[in-house]
């Protein structure tokens, strides 16, 4: 459900941030401190774990004091460059509930202008806020630049990408290669061995969700249907959403995929490259699926 507001919204975000029990996720342009130091001071007596996004501009650092107070009783609260495009005003509370629309935390947009704010507990928007909090907690400005404006092939004028293939080697090992390839051309720059545990917490998840999703579509409860689909792309989007953390000495890894089986038709098929994962920002130039490429030259 979604509830709409429109008057009183500093009271409706203070009201709704003090029944967190467990964590709050924000992003917003601009906090007004003076307004909300008191309200984190108490959530964070509660042990509740603040983390926020704000950009890195005079007008939050204005507030610097208290910022660095909230940060010395456990908040993680990052003033972050974006150059000024980070225009977000969202926040999560306890992964269960989002705030979100034009209002920022501050004096001119609670008092003088005219804003909305929207309350959402619907499973599908909360967690796309999420992944997108934790997008902006893990990228640099440097990262989002190259992914809204990726390096062009010289010859083909394609996007150059980096795709992070994933699959089981043997009985104990998940081999990880690394294609780069624009319209022209596919190389393997990078292949590396890791525990199998990598390839399996994936394929655990798709095991687990799949056979509760079969058996909710034979008994026809297409709510519950749509509920796990939602709930098994949140998680194996917040798992491989991972690789940021490791990028194989890239400065970007754009997508991630794995070999699976097509069929074209009842009889017939193809191996073929399905992408699982993008990075964020990357939708317009990052296909759903490749051709298998030759593991050895990458053609
Ligand atoms: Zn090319």
């Amino acid at each position: 459900m979604i509830k709409c507001f429109f008057n009183d919204l500093e009271n409706v975000t203070i009201k709704n941030l003090r029944k967190a029990k467990r964590s709050i996720r924000a992003a917003v342009a601009w906090i007004n401190f003076n307004h909300y130091k008191d309200v984190f001071d108490e959530l964070l007596n509660k042990g509740v774990e603040v983390k926020i996004i704000l950009n890195n501009d005079e007008v939050n650092r204005r507030y610097m004091n208290n910022i660095q107070y909230l940060n010395s009783r456990g908040a993680k609260i990052r003033l972050v460059s974006f150059d000024g495009i980070m225009h977000h005003k969202f926040c999560v509370i306890d992964e269960q509930i989002c705030l979100f629309g034009s209002f920022n935390w501050t004096e001119n947009a609670s008092t003088r202008n005219i804003e909305n704010l929207n309350i959402c507990d619907e499973y599908k928007v909360v967690s796309d806020y999420l992944l997108e909090f934790k997008a902006l907690w893990k990228l640099s400005k440097d990262d989002i630049r190259l992914l809204t404006r990726p390096i062009y092939c010289r010859k083909c004028g394609g996007a150059v990408i980096n795709i992070l293939f994933m699959k089981q080697e043997g009985d104990y090992q998940t081999r990880i290669d690394v294609l780069q390839q624009c319209d022209c051309a596919q190389n393997v720059i990078y292949t590396e061995y890791y525990d199998l545990s990598v390839y399996y917490n994936y394929i655990g998840l798709i095991n687990r969700f799949d056979n509760e999703i079969a058996e909710i579509q034979e008994n026809g409860n297409t709510i519950e249907y749509q509920r796990l689909v939602d709930q098994e792309d949140f998680y194996i989007a917040n798992y491989l959403s991972n690789v940021r953390d490791n990028r194989m000495g890239l400065p970007i890894i754009h997508a991630v995929g794995v070999k699976t089986w097509k069929w074209l038709d009842k009889h017939d098929g193809e191996l073929v490259y399905k992408i699982i994962w993008k990075e964020r920002g990357t939708e317009r130039y990052i296909e759903d699926e490749y051709e298998i490429f030759d593991e050895h030259t990458g053609l």
